[in-house]
């Protein structure tokens, strides 16, 4: 059988990229790809599951507009389809004085991009939301939540009705005769179109499709700790401090998981393999790629200091504890316990820059979704709505297609 889509990676993207295409064109023969036994193996499944406002995002930016969008979509899809979730709200503190202007300028960002409900709170508010929690002041971001991007993830594919194909990694692609061959270990798939939705791998996958993507992915490693189940009362909900002014991460945070467990993390040091989840994982490939690229060493160059902070706190659980402590006090170091590992795919440039924002890349017969960073989980529904728009302006249709709803 020919495929009129096939969408490479089973993460949230590419599962919600299948369900609004499914929507969008009933009939359409559709095919996901995807290398690992199962669906969300990568960043969609070991990321912190919180559903962002979109509060810190550059007003007009598609991360704003989409986070936006994305965030009561994916809250009325999961109250639909009975997927566990909550909209508890979240709190984002300013230790101390000096952090005050950033959290007004902050504010204002949150009024600009509209995010409902969101309140200044002065330091004794603070206690009211969090009764652990201590700062000179906070924003509470009502809209906040959280869920199993897991379970999204396996629903959205479900209703789908793609046909699946795990275990079955994208080795090389061909354009031939008007329809792509697609080629993985275990079988050949064709198909007229394609949507790359690689995550960490994505860059490979569009040189496969012999782009030039000009975006590198270099994998930057964030670990968690869990708070012991005897102190989860001392996280209700969510708590962040301010993010970094110029490092791309939103630094180490509490969470209420949706299972009821409490995360703190994660931190953010360059890794040295792109889906290898321990600390010491390697891979000589993904280091060879992301050091030979002129754009690591000058993003190393800009972020040193915060570079060598961050590799201070991956080996040090005492700072990492500090940096909990500064926003609930009476955590203890023994209350943390090492827990999971995730990696994120940071796109950038040779300038070394990273790309703060989605960012794609077509031809006449496939897209590829280059960057995909956070908040594209909570984004998800509204980022394949962009991607079915981009593809469908871009590509050319060798018979009309009956897409409409978009
Ligand atoms: C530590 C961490 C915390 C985060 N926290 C949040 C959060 O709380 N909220 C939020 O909204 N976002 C968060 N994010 C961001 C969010 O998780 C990602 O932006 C999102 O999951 C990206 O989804 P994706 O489908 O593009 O990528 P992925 O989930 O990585 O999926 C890509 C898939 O493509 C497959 N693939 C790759 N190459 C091939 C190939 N050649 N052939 C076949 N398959 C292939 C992979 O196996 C993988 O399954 C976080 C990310 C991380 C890493």
């Amino acid at each position: 059988m020919i495929y009129d889509v096939a969408i490479v990676g089973a993460g949230i993207v590419g599962a919600a990229v299948a369900y609004r295409l499914r929507q969008a064109w009933p009939e359409v023969r559709l095919a996901v790809l995807e290398k690992e036994p199962q669906p969300a193996t990568h960043q969609t499944g070991r990321n912190s599951g919180v559903i962002h406002s979109g509060i810190y995002y550059k007003p007009g930016s598609l991360k704003a507009i989409l986070c936006a969008k994305g965030r009561e979509q994916l809250y009325a899809f999961a109250n639909a389809e009975g997927i566990p979730h909550e909209r508890c709200g979240k709190l984002i503190v300013a230790v101390n004085e000096s952090e005050l202007p950033r959290l007004e300028a902050l504010y204002e960002r949150g009024l600009q991009n509209q995010i409902p409900g969101i309140q200044k709170l002065k330091a004794a508010d603070i206690p009211l939301y969090e009764p652990e929690c201590r700062g000179e002041g906070a924003i509470y971001v009502p809209v906040t939540g959280i869920i199993d991007y897991r379970a999204t993830t396996e629903r959205l594919l479900s209703l789908s009705r793609a046909d699946t194909f795990y275990d079955s990694c994208v080795k090389s692609l061909e354009f031939k005769e008007g329809r792509y061959l697609i080629y993985t270990p275990r079988e050949k798939v064709e198909a007229a179109y394609l949507i790359g939705c690689a995550g960490l791998q994505a860059d490979r996958l569009a040189r496969l499709d012999h782009l030039r993507p000009p975006l590198r992915i270099v994998p930057f490693r964030g670990d968690y700790y869990e708070l012991s189940p005897a102190s989860r009362w001392k996280v209700r909900n969510l708590i962040y401090p301010l993010p970094h002014p110029t490092y791309p991460v939103l630094g180490v945070h509490l969470t209420r998981m949706i299972d009821g467990s409490v995360e703190a993390g994660p931190n953010a040091v360059f890794a040295w393999a792109r889906e290898i989840y321990h600390r010491a994982g390697f891979s000589l490939q993904d280091t060879w790629d992301a050091l030979t690229f002129r754009g690591t060493w000058r993003f190393f160059y800009k972020h040193w200091r915060e570079g060598l902070a961050e590799y201070q706190r991956a080996f040090s659980k005492h700072l990492f504890w500090e940096s909990v402590r500064r926003l609930v006090p009476s955590i203890r170091k023994e209350e943390l316990h090492p827990a999971r590992v995730g990696i994120r795919a940071l796109a950038l440039t040779p300038d070394g820059s990273f790309w703060d924002d989605f960012y794609f890349v077509s031809t006449e017969r496939s897209l590829h979704v280059l960057n995909a960073p956070s908040p594209a989980a909570t984004a998800a529904l509204a980022l394949a709505e962009e991607i079915l728009k981009k593809a469908f302006a871009t590509w050319r249709f060798s018979s009309p297609v009956p897409i409409t709803g978009l």
